[in-house]
């Protein structure tokens, strides 16, 4: 049902409690959608930013050759990560930083990135040796690879909540996925595979990892080794974090490294890496409080043997604060209006001249920007200009501090998009006069944001409600089969992709023989059991894409796509097979059923949708006339 999928992730996004990327990682990750977009600029944008430059000269640095020297600019780091890898290393690390604390109470924030961490680490790590694909690319799909997870802690921080208590309560009895599926109709899988595609991380790494290791994946493809790889990389984390390590999995950790096709690479020397990464990495990410051992090679540096930390729920962070910019370039003039506000009313950010702020406006994203007119590199005219014209920022409240306040300079001043002026010098006093127009238009655009929140709220529940309405709609609720009239709309959408792909279609009519009979020696819940265990049977029998309907009654439909009829007929066979074998047990007695199944195909061309359940039907009929349990 992936058009429930789609819908309810567009539902999701559309609540704004998403985890998103802040700052320098959000511009770059609006940057790289644009077509021509340079390194120098991706470079530029890394540089606002100290900690993320740190952290990409140090990934390209453990990418680099033993042969080449260290990398010391952000320049050339992101030059030999490119863009795309930067994009992705960004995304990651700005999520780490700004979700290591939440409002889901059993959600454990910190246990999650250091999993995640120790993951992607790993993953890396066998990347660099087996060169199975781009490592830092690995890395960020792997630190990402169980976003959904957080993704609902974040938008349902109460319910996700309760999920995770009902997981802990069922003692992994049932899985977390099945939870997450009744509660919000998705599970984090499919939750994450939405995200990262949003965010334009690489298709293959995503699906791969999402997919995990396939039977019917060649050995020896690169699909398989490339599965096997976060694999084991998921199965090293989960050593890293358990208490308790048993032997057999270590042993199973060993062959699935050699399925992963590093041969030659022993754990012990894979861990010793893992573990001296960990060191660096969880440092710069405050994890390093959480315990990792590799039963052999307990982590040494680490005296504190306090068990991970849990950070205490935050309440509502404090909304009510007006964020001031105030830019000016004489230090004496800045330190007096900084000084001016410095009220618990307020949070005052300060920046020497135009493009100084400009660099700055991501991250303090302010309400009201107070800037000096003349300055260096860009003016305070200019600055206003471009603030004007930016889609995020348009709304500031921008007051320009002038010594010129002549008509002709307040005219052009106007004309250019400030709110107010003011005349240097001034007092105290008559700056909070002149700011007091700002702060009640910043509370009320907050106000406004946080009814607008509460609306998303309601919104959003009432999604999940006529969800569960319109899915308890389409399915019988004796058998938990799709009902006749998901199946009439399923085989109309079915049939037109048939007719669209010129792809065979084959409708399949099923009826029990002498149901009646049934219902007549052991009652109707003889007959219901039947019916129940029936559908059990034949859904079990089907390939992945056939969907099997209850019409009503004793009757059944299968749909199967892209089949003709002689495949159809090997399948229809099976479950007539299969069920006339079947041997139904009630109470002390036992009950016998067959089948008489009547197939209709379309290749696509030719007859039209009544045509084919008309057809199916009628070859039903023919088979009952011919003796039943048949398929015709
Ligand atoms: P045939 O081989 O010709 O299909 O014979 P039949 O007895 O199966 O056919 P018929 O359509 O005459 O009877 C179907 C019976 O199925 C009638 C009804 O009592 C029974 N039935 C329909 N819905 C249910 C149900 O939900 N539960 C039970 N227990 N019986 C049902
Ligand atoms: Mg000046
Ligand atoms: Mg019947
Ligand atoms: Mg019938």
């Amino acid at each position: 049902m992936g058009e429930y999928i789609e819908a309810k992730f567009d539902e999701l996004k559309a609540s704004g409690k998403m985890p998103s990327p802040k700052g320098v990682a959000l511009a770059i990750l609006r940057l790289v959608r644009k077509p021509e977009i340079t390194i120098d600029e991706i470079a530029n944008v890394v540089k606002t930013d100290p900690s993320l430059s740190g952290n990409i000269i140090k990934a390209a640095n453990s990418e680099r050759s033993f042969y080449s020297r260290p990398i010391a600019s952000v320049q050339v780091a992101v030059q030999r990560l490119g863009i795309s890898t930067v994009k992705g290393l960004a995304l990651g690390f700005s999520l780490i930083d700004s979700y290591r604390k939440g409002r889901c109470q059993k959600f454990d924030y910190v246990q999650y990135w250091a999993e995640q961490l120790l993951r992607a680490i790993a993953v890396r790590e066998i990347a660099i040796r087996s060169r199975i694909a781009p490592s830092e690319d690995i890395f960020s799909s792997a630190l990402l690879g169980e976003i959904g997870r957080l993704a609902f802690a974040s938008i349902y921080p109460e319910e996700y909540s309760h999920v995770l208590d009902r997981y802990a309560r069922e003692d992994g009895e049932v899985p977390l996925g099945d939870l997450e599926q009744q509660f919000f109709y998705i599970e984090h899988d499919e939750l994450t595979r939405y995200i990262l595609r949003d965010w334009g991380l690489p298709d293959i790494l995503v699906e791969t990892q999402l997919r995990g290791v396939q039977n019917k994946d060649a050995k020896d493809s690169r699909q398989y080794q490339l599965a096997m790889t976060f694999e084991v990389a998921k199965d090293i984390a989960r050593l890293g974090m358990a208490d308790s390590k048993s032997g057999e999995f270590q042993l199973a950790l060993d062959a699935k490294l050699t399925a992963a096709g590093l041969t030659e690479v022993g754990m012990d020397d894979l861990v010793e890496n893992i573990l001296s990464e960990w060191n660096e990495w969880s440092q710069t990410f405050g994890l390093d409080k959480v315990r990792i051992s590799f039963d052999k090679m307990p982590l040494e540096n680490h005296q504190d043997e306090s068990i991970p930390t849990f950070m205490p729920a935050v309440e509502d962070e404090d909304d009510s604060r007006v964020t001031v910019l105030v830019v000016e370039d004489d230090a004496e003039m800045r330190d007096f209006v900084l000084m001016s506000l410095s009220t618990p009313d307020y949070q005052v950010f300060t920046a020497e001249n135009g493009e100084d702020a400009l660099a700055r406006m991501v991250d303090v994203s302010p309400d009201i920007i107070i800037s000096d007119w003349v300055m260096p590199e860009l003016d305070g005219l200019g600055l206003c200009r471009v603030v004007r014209q930016s889609s995020e920022f348009n709304s500031v409240y921008f007051i320009v501090m002038t010594g010129d306040d002549t008509k002709e300079a307040l005219i052009k001043a106007f004309n250019t998009g400030v709110d107010d002026y003011i005349t240097k010098p001034f007092g105290q006093e008559l700056l909070e006069a002149r700011l007091r127009p700002g702060v009640r238009l910043a509370k009320m655009g907050k106000q406004a944001a946080q009814s607008k929140k509460k609306i998303e709220k309601l919104a959003n529940e009432l999604a999940i409600v006529n969800r569960k309405l319109s899915l308890s709609s389409l399915t019988d609720p004796l058998t938990k089969l799709p009902n006749r009239r998901y199946a009439m709309k399923r085989l109309e959408q079915e049939w037109s992709a048939a007719k669209r792909n010129q792809r065979p279609l084959t409708c399949m009519m099923l009826d029990i023989d002498y149901f009646k009979v049934i219902n007549d020696t052991y009652g109707h819940g003889g007959g219901d059991l039947v019916l129940r265990n029936l559908s059990k049977i034949i859904k079990g029998l089907l390939r992945t894409h056939d969907v099997a309907c209850r019409m009503g009654g004793e009757e059944f439909m299968i749909i199967c796509p892209d089949t003709d009829r002689e495949a159809a007929m090997i399948v229809a066979e099976r479950v007539r097979q299969a069920v006339e074998r079947t041997i139904f047990p009630f109470g002390d007695k036992t009950i016998h059923i067959t089948l008489s199944i009547g197939l209709a195909t379309t290749d696509g061309s030719n007859i039209d949708y009544d045509e084919l359940l008309n057809t199916a039907d009628k070859k039903l009929y023919e088979a009952k006339s011919s003796g039943r349990n048949l398929v015709l």
